[in-house]
C-alpha cells in the first residue's frame, strides 16, 4: 500500500553521498482506486474528533463526497475559499484568515482538499496554528503536494515560508482522472521542467560546488522519464496514465524533500515561470497554472541552452565546455519539449499562454535573480548583460 515509501527509504537508506538526507515525515502516500476509503480508515486510526476540510469552489463536490459518510465520533467542518475579482483563489492574507476564522478551537486535523493553492493556505494555516494537516489532491497538476514550503503572496509579492509536510497524502484515481485536462497537461510541464532543473543543478555542481546527490538526481529523472514514456496514456486521462504521472509529481516532491532543497526540482525554468507569476499578480491578472508556465518555460530554456549558451560556452576560456554541452545535451530540443506538452493538450508556447514577448525578454534578462542559485541562464546573463 505505501510503495512510495518504500521506494523513499530505499533510496535514503543507499545513498552513501556526504549530504543529509531527510526521513519521510509522512505516515502514509496512497494512490489508488479508493482513496477516500483510506483516507476515512487513517482519520478513524488517528482518532480525530474535528476534521476542517479546505476547499474551493472547484473542490466542493469532493469535500461532499469526503463528508457524506458519516465516520464515528468524527465531526467534518469546512472552509471554503472565495475567489477573486479574476475568478483566482489565491494563496493570500484573506485566504488565511478565512482558514483561521473556520478553525474552531477544537480541530485536530486539517484536510487540503484541491490543487497547488489550497495546499499552500492549508500548509501555512495549519503550521501557524501547531495542528497536522493530511494532502488530498484533487489534481494531478504540480509537484508541490508533500513540500513543506507555502509560498504566500504577502503584499502581492510571493514569499516562500518554510512549513511542515503533510502527515499523510491520498490520492483517489477516480478523482483526479475527473481533473480538467488543462490541469494533467500543467502536471505534465512541471515534469517536464525536471529535464532543465537538473541540468542547472548539475551545472550548479561543477561550476560552483553548489551540493549535489546522484540519488536524489536519479530518483528525479526517474519520475520524469515515467511521464514521457506514458505521454499518450497521460493524454487520454487514462486511470494507469495518471497513476503514472501522480505517482511522477509525488516522486519528485519527495526527491527535493530528501536532499532538504527544491535544486532536483527547479532551475532557471522555475525563476522564469516565477518571474511571471509575480508580474501578472502586480498587475492583478488571472493567474495561470504553476506546471502550465513551467512546461513552456522550459521549452524557451530548452532552445536558449542550445543555442546562445553553447555559442558562449566555445568562446569562454574559463568554461569546461565539453562538460558542460554533455549536461545540455541531456536536455531535448525546445522543439520536443512542444510537441510532448501539445501531445497531453497542453499550451506550449509564451504566445498561447497570454506572454508578451517584452514579458519574456525581461523575464530572460532579469529571472536569475530571483534565487541564489547558479543556473546556466545565470552563467548566460553574467556574460551578455552588464549588470
Ligand atoms: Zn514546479
Ligand atoms: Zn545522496
Amino acid at each position: 500500500m505505501n510503495v512510495l515509501k518504500d521506494w523513499y527509504e530505499s533510496h535514503r537508506s543507499s545513498c552513501d553521498c556526504s549530504n543529509n538526507h531527510y526521513p519521510l515525515t509522512m505516515e502514509e502516500v496512497v494512490i489508488g482506486q479508493d482513496g477516500i476509503t483510506q483516507l476515512h480508515r487513517f482519520l478513524r486510526e488517528k482518532g480525530y474528533d474535528h476534521v476542517l476540510l479546505v476547499c474551493d469552489d472547484h473542490t466542493l463536490s469532493m469535500v461532499n463526497l469526503i463528508t457524506c459518510e458519516e465516520l464515528k465520533s468524527c465531526r467534518f467542518t469546512k472552509s471554503f475559499l472565495m475567489p477573486d475579482d479574476q475568478g483566482d483563489v489565491l494563496a493570500d492574507e484573506k485566504a488565511l484568515v478565512r482558514v483561521l476564522i473556520d478553525t474552531s478551537s477544537d480541530v485536530d486535523v486539517m484536510i487540503a482538499v484541491g490543487s497547488g493553492t489550497i495546499h499552500d493556505v492549508t500548509r501555512f494555516a495549519s503550521y501557524k496554528m501547531g495542528l497536522p494537516f493530511i494532502s488530498f489532491p484533487t489534481a494531478p497538476s504540480v509537484d508541490g503536494f508533500n513540500s513543506m514550503g507555502a509560498p504566500i503572496v504577502v503584499n502581492k509579492k510571493k514569499i516562500t515560508f518554510q512549513t511542515h509536510a503533510p502527515i499523510a497524502l491520498f490520492a483517489d484515481l477516480t478523482i483526479l482522472c475527473e481533473a480538467p485536462q488543462e490541469m494533467v497537461a500543467a502536471g505534465f510541464g512541471d515534469m517536464l521542467g525536471k529535464y532543465t532543473s537538473l541540468v542547472d543543478w548539475a551545472f550548479g555542481h561543477t561550476s560552483a560546488n553548489e551540493p549535489f546527490c546522484p540519488t536524489v538526481a536519479k530518483m528525479t529523472r526517474e519520475a520524469l522519464s515515467a511521464c514521457v514514456a506514458n505521454s499518450d496514456l497521460i493524454k487520454d486521462k487514462d486511470k494507469e496514465g495518471i497513476r503514472v504521472l501522480m505517482t511522477a509529481l509525488i516522486q519528485s516532491g519527495m526527491a527535493m524533500a530528501m536532499f532538504g532543497q527544491s535544486h532536483p526540482a527547479s532551475g532557471a525554468e522555475h525563476h522564469l515561470s516565477h518571474f511571471w507569476e509575480m508580474t501578472f499578480i502586480e498587475e492583478e491578472r488571472k493567474q495561470l497554472l504553476h506546471g502550465a508556465k513551467v512546461g513552456v518555460a522550459a521549452g524557451i530554456i530548452a532552445d536558449l541552452y542550445h543555442n546562445d549558451v553553447t555559442h558562449l560556452l566555445k568562446q569562454d576560456p574559463n568554461s569546461d565546455d565539453a562538460l558542460v554541452k554533455g549536461l545540455i545535451d541531456m536536455i531535448p530540443s525546445g522543439e520536443k519539449l512542444r510537441r510532448l506538452i501539445y501531445q497531453v493538450g497542453g499550451k506550449a508556447t509564451p504566445n498561447e499562454l497570454g506572454i508578451a514577448d517584452h514579458l519574456l525578454q525581461e523575464s530572460l534578462q532579469k529571472a536569475h535573480h530571483i534565487r541564489d542559485r547558479a543556473t546556466l541562464l545565470r552563467y548566460r546573463n553574467s556574460l551578455t548583460l552588464t549588470s
